[in-house]
């Protein structure tokens, strides 16, 4: 048996992951194949923690929110991140992986609060904890979420699922000449503006020393890949 390289990592994905080719909603097919390598990954032991994001229903700054309040548009996107949190767990419980949906907005007559103490207990039962609702706050990302739940819960890296390899030196969707790094530091992520995670979820990581494993989501078995230590993608550290 092949020796997992993390014993308990969180995995971000986006909201956008989730659509697949529709850019929009969910995507029952793209959800089946991410599904089956959560648990896949699940059942090699790795404790899992996911952050899913909303951006494919709702995003605080996105057109639809012109005009609306700030607080108000992100706590629709918060919950649009639910939505997406209980179609995965349904996803992963249908290919026979025990989950809990945590949210940081109590709802709960449809998931557990997110208690820290509980989410850890979840773990180390082996089930797959999903954060839902951000941080609870409006004026964050899902990428803040996402650190931050890294830090408190005790995970030892930071899994950011992309729809492209790593971290280029610029747009690799508009540049053909866009060069990946392999090891990049939080610092020259935030000096050079590259797109990893925004900047408070960055700084988090940073402060906390949480390697970020950015990497792409679309190419099959890169979740088991990256939870066996292969070299994929590209590492943020403190160098
Ligand atoms: N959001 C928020 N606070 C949080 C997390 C998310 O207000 O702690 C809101 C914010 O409006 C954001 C939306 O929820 O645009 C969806 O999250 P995000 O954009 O991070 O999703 P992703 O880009 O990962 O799909």
């Amino acid at each position: 048996m092949q020796s997992l390289r993390y014993k308990r990592v969180l995995l971000k994905l986006s909201g956008e992951a989730l659509a697949g080719e529709q850019k929009f909603g969910i995507n029952p097919a793209t959800l089946d194949v991410i599904g089956r390598e959560i648990v896949e990954v699940s059942q090699m032991g790795m404790q899992l923690v996911l952050v899913i994001g909303g951006g494919n229903i709702f995003r605080g700054m996105s057109e639809s929110a012109a005009g609306m309040d700030r607080a108000s548009a992100d706590y629709m996107g918060m919950l649009a991140t639910v939505l997406n949190a209980l179609a995965v767990q349904d996803a992963l419980e249908k290919l026979g992986v025990e989950t809990r949906v945590l949210s940081a907005i109590a709802m709960r007559e449809v998931c557990e609060p997110y208690i820290r103490r509980r989410a850890v207990r979840h773990l180390e039962h082996g089930r797959v904890v999903i954060c839902a609702a951000g941080t609870g706050n409006p004026y964050f990302t899902t990428d803040t979420a996402a650190a931050l739940r890294a830090a408190e819960l005790k995970c030892q890296a930071i899994l950011k699922a992309t729809k492209v390899s790593g971290v280029y030196d610029k747009d690799p969707m508009k540049h053909d000449d866009a060069v990946m790094f392999q090891k990049i530091t939080y610092l020259q992520t935030l000096e050079r503006r590259l797109k990893v995670m925004d900047s408070t979820a960055i700084s988090l990581a940073m402060d906390n020393n949480l390697p970020i494993v950015v990497f792409n989501l679309f190419q099959t078995g890169n979740i088991r890949k990256v939870a066996l230590g292969e070299d994929i993608g590209t590492t943020v550290t403190g160098g």
